[in-house]
């Protein structure tokens, strides 16, 4: 077990390699085809490419495409992709198989779950979030809120228990917070939310593969995430949703695809929805996507939940020791809840020239990323880094901030995606 036992120790370079020798996954990194040299803090935002991709995608677009044609989608179960991939990534958050399918953006599966939660709940018009959640979930929230004639409510933190009443239909939380890594009691909450009748929708998208997740422990009722972080599968991979399979017979999807249909090769005129968690499919799977998801999905498969979860909150334990004690005085500010328990697998610090500095740390071979107004995030992946690694992302921000390197970046303005 890789523990840190008080976070305030001096910590230093042979801290970090007695726990690079103590870790039972440091051979997973050879799995990555990662830059050399490149220490690589933003696996939280967009997964590193694992070797496997390549060679396979270059054989479902060389046989199952070019030369399978149509025939794959039989002979290659393309039809069959989603649940399979679906079933692969139930067992990573604690689903059971037939509850979960992958199928479109996060945001898409958002609003499919959100629109069909509400449907399903009578007399009650209120969706329920959480102030300064992801943008996309509470972008998703406004349209199918005015779709519905529901209303928007949207709280601090601290006051959700107290927000939940016999008005609320649904509760939409992402499970760890996209800027400070603060993670919700997710079975707490759930059982408040349905002791008032309301229905829970956990976006997992910066949990999933990183801390451990069991929906089925906590009595979930539905949920997404993402494909293209912890899960390694590519730059706009799909995403994936979970239905409670006691919920699936009254959700119905607003996206009333073919490929959703009980029998999509019948081709009738009328829609009906497929019996199990097919029927939040909407259209054709994006297959070379889908496929390459599937091997990032199955290198995670390969490691063990809890030790990866446990790495995790070492190394989120390690980053905040060395950062505090490299660089103090320098008006970094930690951001995420100190205590690993309460935090998911990123490490935030406020500054007010954020931006600069990560711009700087980039130029040094140092990549996190900025979140605005005056964060920066730094991705522990446990999958692919080391605690050398950190050692040295930490001395590199530690000259960066003495130098004063940074303030050249300062007038650059933000790029469009930072
Ligand atoms: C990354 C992320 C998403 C991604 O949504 P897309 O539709 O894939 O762009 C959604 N929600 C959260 C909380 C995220 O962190």
């Amino acid at each position: 077990m890789i523990t840190i036992n008080a976070p305030c120790q001096r910590v230093d370079r042979n801290t970090a390699i007695a726990l690079d020798q103590a870790d039972r996954l440091s051979d997973f990194a050879r799995r990555f085809d990662l830059p050399a040299g490149l220490l690589y803090l933003d696996g939280n935002s967009l997964g590193a490419l694992p070797r496997a991709t390549g060679d396979r995608v270059r054989d479902v677009v060389a046989t199952e495409w070019g030369q399978g044609l149509i025939r794959s989608w039989n002979q290659h179960d393309w039809i069959g992709a989603p649940l399979r991939i679906g079933t692969k990534i139930a067992g990573l958050i604690g689903a059971d198989p037939g509850e979960v399918i992958v199928t479109d953006s996060t945001s898409a599966n958002l609003f499919k779950l959100i629109v069909a939660a509400m449907r399903s709940q009578t007399g009650r018009r209120v969706i329920l979030s959480e102030k300064g959640n992801f943008p996309t979930d509470l972008y998703m929230i406004q349209g199918a809120a005015d779709l519905l004639g529901a209303e928007v409510r949207t709280v601090d933190r601290a006051d959700i228990a107290a927000a939940l009443s016999d008005e609320v239909g649904l509760l939409l939380l992402t499970h760890v917070h996209y800027k400070t890594a603060e993670c919700f009691d997710m079975a707490n909450l759930t059982r408040l939310a349905q002791a008032k009748g309301a229905l829970v929708l956990w976006d997992l998208s910066h949990s999933a593969g990183a801390v451990e997740l069991d929906l089925n422990g906590a009595h979930a009722d539905l949920a997404v995430g993402c494909g293209y972080k912890y899960l390694n599968g590519g730059p706009g991979a799909p995403g994936y949703l979970f239905v409670a399979r006691r919920h699936l017979a009254a959700m119905r999807s607003p996206l009333s695809g073919w490929m959703g249909h009980a029998a999509p090769f019948q081709f009738s005129d009328e829609y009906a929805p497929a019996e199990g968690i097919e029927r939040f499919l909407c259209g054709t799977p994006p297959l070379l996507s889908l496929l390459a998801l599937e091997v990032g999905v199955d290198l995670l498969r390969e490691a063990d939940m809890a030790a990866l979860a446990a790495k995790s909150r070492a190394m989120g334990d390690y980053f905040i020791a060395a950062i505090e004690q490299e660089c103090a005085g320098f008006g970094l500010q930690l951001a995420s809840p100190r205590d690993a328990a309460q935090r998911g697998s990123h490490v935030s610090f406020s500054h007010p020239s954020a931006y600069a500095i990560m711009q700087a740390l980039i130029g040094r071979g140092v990549i996190g990323d900025f979140r605005a107004p005056d964060m920066l995030r730094f991705g522990l992946t446990p999958l692919y880094l080391g605690f050398e690694q950190l050692w040295d992302a930490v001395a590199i921000l530690r000259d960066i901030l003495t130098s004063e390197s940074w303030r050249a970046e300062a007038d650059n303005g933000w790029a469009r995606v930072t």
